[in-house]
């Protein structure tokens, strides 16, 4: 019996364990959270540091072969389980990932080929390379090189005053800054590649954020007009070629206007995982992207996944979890439910919750995919959810 192993217990390294052991895998989460969602459901659960040897020890004791769910797994540790296991992906290409800097620097490496180029940026590690900061760069938005997420360790900047002052807040750690666009709109690409160099991708997709984070995501023809989807994933398998990637990656794009009245595509950062605007394929598509991974992982055949309806994804924030307007005082005595009942009575609902025990405004408790025969009754049946939801489009 084959187990696959996965370094991370969060909610992508429960629908990893979940479609491992659909297929008939044992699993293995290394999280040091004891109720951590993957944790809660696999068959082995080491609950140690992400870089504890003697946890690294047992993981590759346990498994066959290792993912991971999440970018800021230490390089280091997966380079120990590399040494003796697959790991997919490597560790260089999560180093890429991990950082902005180089992660930039790789897309400009692959723009020849792709066509598609980074926002104009600079990296800023000294202050010799903040004081040489283009003036056209700014107003920008200051993220820091590594760790951010969710919009976290970011900044907005509009002068070079407030560029340095930000740079200090952000405690002088390497940062890129990058040139405010106008966005037009947001979409990404999920590619999955083999160790074989097969390489095939998922529809691009449709996104919109509320506050940094994540809020829908809709696949259907239209969602994204045809000839930058096609851009974004060409794009998107160039640059997972380039790095002789193997496994499940994600690429955020930008869609811009490009002065001459079309559009032009931007890419924006890369997960070396699944990622959250990819969850629709659960019910969307005939191979959702956990099931993906496990294939790339496993050495299993990597058909072209199909998608077979139209999907709008809703991501459930802990916000859900309290009433509106509940200070934060408040918050113990007014929980509330979110009206399941009512979103799952719609037809093609279906709810993902994490199992996560306690929710924070913001958290990712859960989300929502919607499918449905045509474009028109997608959109309809979401409008419903969101209006339940108490969510505005
Ligand atoms: P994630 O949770 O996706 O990993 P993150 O914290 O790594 O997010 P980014 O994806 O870089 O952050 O940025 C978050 C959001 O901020 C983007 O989805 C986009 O809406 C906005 N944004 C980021 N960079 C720019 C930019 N250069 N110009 C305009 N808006 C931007
Ligand atoms: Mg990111
Ligand atoms: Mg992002």
């Amino acid at each position: 019996q084959m187990t696959l192993g996965v370094m991370g217990g969060g909610q992508l390294g429960r629908m990893f364990v979940q479609a491992a052991q659909a297929m008939g895998y044992f699993t293995a989460v290394l999280d040091p959270d004891p109720a951590s969602p993957a944790g809660l459901i696999s068959h082995f659960h080491i609950q140690t540091a992400y870089d504890d040897e003697q946890g690294l020890a047992q993981l590759m004791q346990r498994c066959d072969a290792i993912t991971t769910e999440f970018e800021n797994v230490p390089a280091p540790a997966l380079v120990t389980l590399g040494a003796h296991r697959p790991v997919a992906p490597s560790a260089p290409c999560v180093a890429v990932a991990q950082d902005r800097i180089k992660e930039k620097a790789h897309f400009l490496a692959c723009a020849p080929v792709s066509g598609v180029y980074p926002a104009p940026y600079a990296a800023i590690e000294s202050d010799e390379l903040l004081a040489a900061v283009p003036a056209d760069l700014l107003p920008g938005i200051l993220k820091t090189a590594r760790m951010g997420y969710d919009g976290k360790g970011q900044m907005r900047v509009s002068t070079r005053e407030e560029l340095a002052s930000a740079w200090e807040q952000l405690g002088r750690v390497p940062c890129v800054l990058e040139k405010m666009l106008p966005l037009q709109s947001e979409c990404s690409v999920i590619v999955a590649r083999g160790t074989n160099g097969q390489v095939v991708s998922f529809p691009v997709q449709a996104n919109t954020h509320r506050d940094g984070i994540l809020a829908t995501t809709e696949v259907y023809e239209g969602a994204v007009p045809a000839d930058l989807a096609e851009r974004a994933q060409a794009s998107t398998v160039a640059i997972a070629n380039h790095l002789h990637y193997v496994g499940v990656l994600c690429v955020e794009y930008f869609v811009v206007d490009n002065g001459t009245g079309g559009q032009d595509l931007v890419v924006n950062e890369m997960a070396p995982r699944p990622h959250n605007s990819g969850h629709y394929t659960q019910n969307a598509c005939d191979m959702s992207q956990f099931e993906a991974q496990v294939r790339t992982l496993a050495g299993l055949p990597l058909p072209q996944p199909r998608q077979h309806s139209p999907a709008i994804m809703v991501n459930l924030l802990g916000d859900l979890w309290f009433e509106p307007n509940a200070t934060h005082a408040e918050r113990s005595e007014r929980a509330v439910t979110p009206p399941w009942t009512q979103v799952l009575a719609l037809p093609g609902t279906h709810l993902h919750l994490y199992g996560k025990l306690s929710a924070r405004p913001g958290r990712k408790m859960g989300h929502l995919n919607i499918t449905a025969p045509t474009v028109a009754q997608v959109r309809e049946t979401a409008a419903q959810v969101l209006q339940l939801l108490g969510l505005r489009t």
